[in-house]
Formats: structure tokens, C-alpha cells, sequence
């Protein structure tokens, strides 16, 4: 008897643990779907004490991905990102489909389709290369612009760029939407971040040194090289063990002062080389913007204004990360006026070999 009331109450002991554990998990889980204050976040979710609230801290990882879909103080900084990611999505789409032109761009994508230009279109140097015989010219779509008895302009280092800008964007976009998931997931996601910055700045080189070096293969071919191999050792040195999150900030800001001084060079080089063509002065206005843009985000970046200046004000909409993001799609897209600038300019010079151009 006694034994059987003792194994009773050991079992109604049992259970009630039971109901407790299972009680405190669902709480827990509801706990692990919050928004949690600064002063509540482990130490390496902690990054910038003037966002005061709104954190997603170690939530399970399906609620961290359908967090994409409510608010919290990362929100806008992924679907900045995201929303440019299908910017230069449509851009491709439209090179694609040969609607992209520098026309188009500026007076609202007017020009009807078929009038295809970037891929096939010929260069004869005679009068007859007007828009309405571009429908005429065109042959088989090239994507490596090989010459055939006309003169073609290679569309593939505008596509090196559209698709540097889209692997930015899009890692840029999941990092923030999933860096909050572990501290595993932080130093993973973070890395994947600034690799896609580098990413699109050495892609953005790209095209305007192929085209406005194109007669001179042995520049072309040292700008290009020189930038694909600091790209990579920046990509290595990113996914070295020994660099930590703590360093990210200071490393992010010293490799987009190095990578946009690097830019510097081989423009100067151009316009000293291509001073009396108004197009290349136009691509270089574009490309100061483009400059600009990025320096003006970086500022945002490092000073943390304004939520510096009234904590806790701006930590769902207006803090420094998300204006950032803004003026990077900006930047990009400035930089993609410029390169349609200068394939324009190229399209209309004579081949290399007709010694105008040395
Ligand atoms: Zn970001």
C-alpha cells in the first residue's frame, strides 16, 4: 500500500512537472518571438546602444525568415535593399529583353520593344545608323560582342555589373533579415554582407574600364586584373578566422575609403585620354555622384546621426543604417547612368583600328 501511494504521488509529481515544462516552453517560445530592448540583447547582437527597442533576438529560425513580414527596428533595412534588388532585377530583365537604353532610362521607358540596340547593334560609321535602322542591323544577340562586318559593342561587363549590384543587394538583404538567429549565424551573415559590398564595387569598375579603355588592351587588361585581384584578397581576408565582428565597422569603412580611391586612377586616366568627348565628362559627373552618394553614406554609417541625436526616436523608421542603404541603391544607380553613358559613347566611336582612337 504505502509503496503504491508514494508511486502515485511520485507520478502526480510527474505530471505536474510535466504541464509546468510544457507550460514554460510555449512561454518561452512566445518570449523567443518578442521585440527586446537594447539592455536585454546578448553582447554580440549589441552594435548601436541609440536603437533603443524593437530587437529580434535568437527566435527560432522560420519565425526570424517570416519576420520579413512584421516590424521590428530591422524591417526597413531589408526591404531597402530588397525593393533596390528588384531594381536592377528589372534592369536586367530589360537588357534582356534589348529595351534598356540610355533614352529609355530618362524619358520613362518609352521605346517600344524589338528596337533592340545593346546586343546587336552594328556600327558602320555611316549616316544610316539612325534609331529607326537599328530594327534593321539587327542580327543574332551577342553577348560577347564579336565583330562581324559592322562593329559591335560586348554587353557582358554591364552584366558583371548588374549582377554585382543584385549579389550586394540580395546578401545585404538576408543578412539582415537572419544575423540575429545565433551568434553563429551573426559572424556568418555579417561576413556575407561585406563580401557583397565588395562584390559590387569590383564589379562596378568593371564596365567603364572595358569601355573606355578598349583601345588600349594593355590598360584595360592592368585596371581590371589590379581590381579583381584586391577583390579577392578583400573577400579572403573577410572569411579569415581571425577577423571578428568587432573589427567589421572599422574594416567596412577603411575598404570603401581603399576600394573608391582606387576608382580615382583609371578615371583620371580616361579623361586626360578622352578630355574633348562631352559624353565621358557627362559619365564622369555621374560617377562623382555615384562618389558622393557612397561618401555621404558612409558618413551616415560611421557618426550614427540621427539616432545619436535623439535615442530611441528613429529605431523603426529614419535611423542611420536604413538612410545608408538608401544612398548605396542611389550610388548604384547612379553608377548605372554612367555606364550607359559611356557604352553609348562607345557604340557611336569608329573600331579602334580606324586610327582615330590610337
Ligand atoms: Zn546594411
Amino acid at each position: 500500500m504505502k509503496s503504491r501511494g508514494t508511486k502515485k504521488k511520485s507520478l502526480k509529481i510527474r505530471n505536474i512537472e510535466h504541464t509546468e515544462s510544457a507550460e514554460m516552453k510555449t512561454n518561452n517560445k512566445k518570449l523567443k518571438r518578442k521585440l527586446v530592448k537594447y539592455e536585454e540583447l546578448p553582447a554580440y547582437l549589441k552594435d548601436n546602444e541609440f536603437i533603443r527597442d524593437y530587437y529580434r533576438c535568437e527566435w527560432p529560425l522560420k519565425d526570424t525568415a517570416l519576420s520579413l513580414f512584421s516590424l521590428h527596428n530591422e524591417t526597413l533595412n531589408i526591404w531597402t535593399h530588397l525593393v533596390g534588388f528588384l531594381v536592377f532585377v528589372i534592369l536586367t530583365v530589360m537588357t534582356l529583353t534589348e529595351k534598356t537604353t540610355i533614352e529609355n532610362l530618362l524619358t520613362g521607358f518609352s521605346r517600344p520593344a524589338g528596337e533592340g540596340r545593346w546586343m546587336t547593334m552594328k556600327r558602320n560609321g555611316s549616316a544610316d545608323s539612325f534609331p529607326d535602322t537599328y530594327t534593321r542591323q539587327i542580327s543574332a544577340p551577342s553577348f560577347i560582342g564579336a565583330y562581324r562586318d559592322g562593329y559591335e559593342v560586348a554587353i557582358w561587363p554591364w552584366f558583371v555589373f548588374l549582377g554585382g549590384a543584385m549579389v550586394c543587394l540580395v546578401f545585404s538583404s538576408v543578412s539582415h533579415l537572419f544575423a540575429c538567429h545565433s551568434h553563429k549565424f551573426t559572424l556568418f551573415f555579417w561576413r556575407l554582407d561585406y563580401s557583397g559590398i565588395s562584390i559590387m564595387i569590383i564589379c562596378s569598375f568593371f564596365a567603364p574600364i572595358y569601355y573606355t579603355f578598349s583601345c588600349q588592351p594593355y590598360w584595360r587588361f592592368f585596371y581590371l586584373t589590379s581590381i579583381t585581384i584586391v577583390g579577392i584578397l578583400v573577400i579572403i581576408t573577410l572569411f579569415a578566422p581571425a577577423v571578428t565582428s568587432g573589427h567589421f565597422r572599422s574594416f567596412r569603412a577603411a575598404l570603401f575609403l581603399a576600394m573608391g580611391f582606387s576608382g580615382v586612377i583609371p578615371a583620371a586616366h580616361a579623361v586626360s585620354l578622352y578630355f574633348h568627348h562631352p559624353q565621358v565628362l557627362v559619365a564622369l559627373v555621374y560617377e562623382i555622384a555615384m562618389g558622393l552618394l557612397y561618401a555621404a553614406g558612409a558618413v551616415f554609417y560611421v557618426t550614427r546621426f540621427p539616432e545619436r541625436w535623439k535615442p530611441g526616436a528613429f529605431d523603426l523608421f529614419g535611423h542611420s543604417h536604413q538612410i545608408f542603404h538608401v544612398l548605396v541603391v542611389a550610388a548604384a544607380l547612379a553608377h548605372s547612368i554612367a555606364t550607359l553613358v559611356i557604352m553609348d559613347w562607345r557604340r557611336e566611336l569608329p573600331p579602334c583600328n580606324a586610327g582615330i582612337l590610337g
